[in-house]
This record gives structure tokens, C-alpha cells and sequence, in this order.
């Protein structure tokens, strides 16, 4: 890619990259700005508290419409909290306000690669896959055994979601405990 206007800004978020040896030396310079405070406005500003922001998230924990209703999201947070993961989810999950649109993650919301993706109750629409198939690997919960999201997964689980999440949160906090 080339800049070519006279004035280049270039902004990447993080996790989007992965970092690559060169063996060349790069120079860092620190970058002072001096913009007049009549210049600057701040139209509105969205902070996410608590977890690591999903762009940047290592692991992610993401529902889709196999969850039946926001009232079944505790389950999905409970493995979420176990693995330190951050939670996404589909985009009619966060179209019918069962979460916040922050969350959604596809062609139409975030675009994420973190380490791991595990999907629950998530079909695996193309539009949906658009966002999430650059991550490294993927773990695909659902009771279809012909869902489309099997085709893009490392490991699959067919199965109920209302069985299988539980068990695998408890599986994770033994896992944890064992190695103290
Ligand atoms: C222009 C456009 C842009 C779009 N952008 C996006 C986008 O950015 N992101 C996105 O996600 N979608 C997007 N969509 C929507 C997309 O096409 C799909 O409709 C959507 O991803 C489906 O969401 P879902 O998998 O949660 O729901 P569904 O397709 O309804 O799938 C639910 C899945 O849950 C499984 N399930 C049900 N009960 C259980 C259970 N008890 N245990 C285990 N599994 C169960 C079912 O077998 C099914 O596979 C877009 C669509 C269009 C047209």
C-alpha cells in the first residue's frame, strides 16, 4: 500500500497484525502535535468497562440465536469469566437488543482474529464468518450437525449449548484449580 497525500495518518488496532521478524531495524519517534484546543471536539465518546475490547481480545466467547433469549446469556459470561475471554455475538442476536451492538461481530460489525473463537448457537451465516474466520482457531458449538459454521471450525462440538457451555466452564475452572 502507498501514501501518497502529503499529510499520512496511519492507525491499526490491536491484534489485527501479527507481528512479522524483518531482521531490519525500525526507528520509533515519538509524534507531538500542537492543535489549538478551538480545533478539537469531542462528539461523543463509548467506553466498554471490564474486559479487554473485543479488536484486541485474545480469546472470544460469542452466542448466537441458539440462545433463545438475553435471559440465557449468563451461561455463555460463566465460560467467558472462566477463560478471561471477551464475550461477541451474532448480529440478529444484537439487531433484536438481546445484547449491545458493541458485541456484534461480522461483515456488518467487528472484525476480530483473536487466538481462539468459541461460537455457540451461531449458524455460520457467510456474513457472520466474514469477521471471525481470521481466528487462529475456531471452536463451533451447535446442535445442527449440518450447521455451516462446522465447515470453517478447528474443533466441533454438535451438541446443546445448554449442556455443553456448563460443562465446559466447569471442565475450565478444574483445569485451572489443577494447575493451581
Ligand atoms: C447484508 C447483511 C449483513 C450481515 N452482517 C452480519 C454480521 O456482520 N454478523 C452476523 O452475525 N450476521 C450478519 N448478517 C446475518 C446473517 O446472514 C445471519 O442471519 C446471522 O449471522 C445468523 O445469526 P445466528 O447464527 O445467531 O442465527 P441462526 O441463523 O438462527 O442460527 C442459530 C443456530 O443456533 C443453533 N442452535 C439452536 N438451538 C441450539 C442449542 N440449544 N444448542 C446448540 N445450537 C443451537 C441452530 O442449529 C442454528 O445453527 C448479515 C446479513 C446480511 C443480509
Amino acid at each position: 500500500m502507498r501514501l501518497t497525500s502529503p499529510v499520512k495518518v496511519l492507525s491499526l488496532a490491536g491484534n489485527t497484525l501479527q507481528p512479522e521478524q524483518t531482521g531490519s531495524e525500525a526507528p520509533v519517534e515519538a509524534l507531538s502535535i500542537a492543535l489549538p484546543a478551538s480545533r478539537i471536539q469531542v462528539r461523543s465518546v463509548s467506553k466498554v468497562e471490564g474486559t479487554v475490547p473485543l479488536p484486541e481480545a485474545e480469546v472470544v466467547v460469542s452466542g448466537g440465536r441458539g440462545l433463545k433469549g438475553p435471559e440465557h446469556w449468563g451461561i455463555l459470561e460463566e465460560l467467558a469469566k472462566a477463560l478471561g475471554a471477551t464475550t461477541a455475538c451474532s448480529r440478529p442476536v444484537a439487531d433484536a437488543g438481546w445484547r449491545p451492538h458493541h458485541e456484534h461481530v461480522g461483515q456488518t460489525g467487528i472484525a476480530i482474529r483473536p487466538n481462539l473463537y468459541i461460537a455457540a448457537g451461531i449458524s455460520g451465516a457467510i456474513q457472520h464468518l466474514a469477521g471471525v474466520n481470521s481466528s487462529k482457531t475456531i471452536v463451533v458449538i451447535n446442535k445442527d450437525p449440518e450447521a455451516p459454521f462446522f465447515k470453517a471450525a478447528d474443533y466441533g462440538v454438535v451438541g446443546d449449548l445448554f449442556e455443553v457451555l456448563p460443562r465446559l466452564t466447569a471442565a475450565v475452572k478444574k483445569f485451572k484449580e489443577n494447575r493451581g
